[in-house]
């Protein structure tokens, strides 16, 4: 068995970041900026009322209170989107709606839920005073031309793309995004709902890892339920390279008879074929073909998920050219003993994390089987128990949310 990490150093020196492309907007989120992203305009664009209400000069309102009412002459009304042509002058004000950019002349604006406009809509009473610059939004105070907006190597989010969008910048430069191939194998494994024969049971690993890579922001090929058959995995093989960027497979890495997946790699390409210090997933191969990684993942649901989350994910984080690549991990306390003997290896135990009076605390799932899925489905976090006997109750331990 090799650990962990030299199972991800050895991954990860193999695979590289995807060629830079051009990429609309729209549907650039998680992709990763090739270059800095530079304002070329002033935003806000022009000083502007924060609230409905009067653009006035503040002067005037100084002995404005709920007692003693100040009253103002109303000159004009200016909706968002209008250009006002008036200067306001002492004892004047102008109704002015959110957005609206503000007169010359005005140098505040008292919100409306302060005022009370006079029947003949030409005076407006104030029963609050104002200081300078209250409620306006001046021009540049977001951005100003020259201000670096997006930094390169920065994974885009929604607020980044609303940023651009809010500049005119509907094109951005960023590293390609994976696009992941991904195959069963398995000569027990069915699709359908059929009733299963004897031995028969239904391919689960392609829908949780498709789900798994499209949350994490890659493309996905679904290249189906492949027999355990050299040559069938090996014409899949070849599809695959063909048209993606990566390929995931499961199943076919052990020790069994019919785990073809490690020696069709081995013969098509450069493959390691690995037994990691860790529970689940143990086995893992990884391999290069015709410069596109393959990753062999074990073939139980929970290993296939957890080899996906610890091995596969980092690597095609690393082709997108993400920074961080490695689950964050992060400390709470145990809320129950999480026993284990030890066997040489990093358990990653399904739990639940659950927050009480301010403390993160972790249980282990009942069902910590690598065929249960079921115990997959009801964790929110694999906590992370190192060799040795386990952790117990009230103690720090490590998790990463998944
Ligand atoms: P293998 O890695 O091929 O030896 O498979 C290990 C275990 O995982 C066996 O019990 C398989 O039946 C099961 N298994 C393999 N692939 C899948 C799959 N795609 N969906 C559900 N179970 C699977
Ligand atoms: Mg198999």
């Amino acid at each position: 068995m090799i650990p962990l990490d030299e199972a991800q150093g050895y991954v990860l020196e193999r695979v590289s970041q995807l060629p830079e492309e051009s990429f609309g907007i729209t549907s650039a989120r998680e992709r990763v900026t090739a270059e800095a992203v530079t304002s070329a305009e002033l935003v806000p664009p022009f000083d502007n009322t924060a609230v409905d209400g009067y653009a006035l000069k503040a002067a005037d309102t100084d002995e404005a209170s709920e007692s003693n009412e100040v009253t103002l002459e109303v000159i004009g009304t200016i909706p968002a989107g209008t250009q006002p042509d008036f200067e306001i002058q002492n004892g004047q004000s102008v109704k002015i709606m959110t957005g609206a950019p503000l007169p010359e002349g005005a140098d505040a604006v008292v919100m409306v839920e302060w005022t009370r406009q006079d029947e003949s809509k030409d005076l407006v009473h104030l029963s609050r005073s104002a200081k300078k610059g209250d409620h306006i939004r001046r021009s540049g105070e977001d951005l100003c031309p020259g201000d670096q907006v997006i930094d390169k190597g920065t994974a885009l989010t929604p607020a980044h793309i609303g940023l651009l969008a809010g500049l005119g910048i509907y094109q951005v430069n960023t590293i390609g995004r994976p696009t992941v191939g991904v195959f069963s194998t398995g000569d027990e494994l069915v699709e359908g709902n059929e009733p299963l024969l004897p031995g028969q049971i239904r391919d689960s690993n392609r829908f949780s890892l498709v789900a798994l890579l499209e949350s994490d922001g890659f493309e996905t090929v679904d290249l189906g339920l492949i027999p355990d058959n050299e040559e069938a995995i090996e014409t899949t093989v070849r599809e695959g390279v063909a048209k993606c960027d990566a390929l995931v497979t499961t199943g076919g890495v052990s020790m069994g008879d019919y785990d073809y997946v490690k020696v069709v790699l081995n013969n098509m390409g450069d493959m390691r074929w690995m037994q990691i210090a860790i529970k689940p997933a143990k086995p893992f191969a990884f391999g290069v073909v015709q410069g596109v990684p393959v990753f062999g993942l074990p073939g139980n649901p929970v290993s296939s998920m957890v080899s996906y989350l610890l091995l596969a994910k980092p690597a095609l984080y690393k082709m997108m050219g993400r920074k961080t690549v490695f689950p964050k991990v992060f400390h709470g306390i145990a809320a129950d003993d999480f026993h284990r003997r030890a066997d040489g290896k990093t358990h990653f135990v399904r739990s639940f994390l659950h927050e009480e009076k301010g403390a993160t605390l972790l249980s282990p799932i009942g069902k910590q089987g690598s065929h249960q899925l079921s115990g997959m489905a009801e964790a929110n976090t694999l906590s992370i128990i190192p060799d040795g006997d386990g952790v117990t109750k009230g103690n720090p331990i490590e998790y990463f949310r998944f």
